[in-house]
């Protein structure tokens, strides 16, 4: 997402909507046209487009969401059914894709839609001591569970949730509260996000060759890079929203 909102912001800021085009019922009749886009900002894996009569587009991409940006003399769309907002200027026209969330508030109430958000582990604001006193409140939570609760830090996901796990040492299956050093592994969470912001893949290794980026996501019943245990697969988390997760089980205790 952090990626989708620079390029987002570089097509659409400082530019007046020419088209805008909301195709969910509810913002059906809503039109952004003669605004200027002032800014695209990601808050963990929620996108806010705001405009000039402090307005803000929020989107969020859910399991099937993306966006195309497209130059905007181009005739078509494609996959148009799939179109759930459209957003141009002279210039550039933004399409978003099977968006799971789309829609628009004024900006003074963003707190609304992303106030319940911890620290943002690729904001401008990240903070990893307020992140890892917010999973302090939940000890006996797994920490594979209470780190993609985007309530106490913002923008994990499994991949690097495998990886920051396993890189640490630590089970995913481990209480939080004894965890040790919790502001060094979401610092490294944080690291790991960084390095990898401005490219398509997710590279933990440091190995960009195919198949060997990642220590253990994906890798279910391959041999640890380390141990060569094989790695483990599961899911686990709360009931309907269970995630994928990757672990070596001699690796990390
Ligand atoms: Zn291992």
């Amino acid at each position: 997402m952090w990626n989708t909102a620079q390029r987002l912001h570089a097509a659409l800021a400082g530019q007046v909507l020419t088209r805008s085009d909301f195709r969910v019922p509810r913002y059906a009749t809503v039109n952004l046209t003669g605004q200027a886009v002032t800014e695209a900002v990601a808050r963990g894996k929620h996108l806010l487009i705001r405009t000039d009569r402090t307005l803000t587009v929020h989107t969020h991409l859910k399991m099937d969401g993306y966006w195309r940006i497209q130059p905007s003399g181009r005739s078509s769309l494609g996959r148009s059914h799939q179109v759930r907002l459209v957003l141009g200027n002279t210039r550039w026209l933004a399409a978003g894709y099977l968006l799971g969330i789309t829609e628009v508030l004024p900006t003074a109430r963003e707190d609304q839609v992303v106030g319940h958000l911890g620290p943002d582990l690729l904001g401008p604001d990240w903070d990893p001591a307020a992140a890892v006193a917010r999973l302090a409140r939940t000890p006996d939570r797994p920490i594979g569970e209470a780190l993609l609760d985007q309530r106490n830090l913002a923008g994990l996901g499994t991949v690097y949730l495998a990886e920051t796990l396993f890189l640490r040492g630590v089970a995913p299956s481990r209480p939080v509260g004894s965890v040790d050093d919790l502001e060094t592994l979401v610092d490294l969470a944080h690291r790991l996000l960084d390095a990898n912001k401005t490219r398509l893949g997710h590279v933990t290794t440091g190995d960009t060759s195919p198949g060997r980026e990642n220590w253990v996501y994906g890798r279910a019943g391959r041999p640890c890079r380390r141990c060569a245990t094989p790695i483990n697969r599961g899911e686990a988390g709360p009931a309907g929203q269970e995630r994928l997760r990757f672990w070596c089980p001699n690796c990390q205790r």
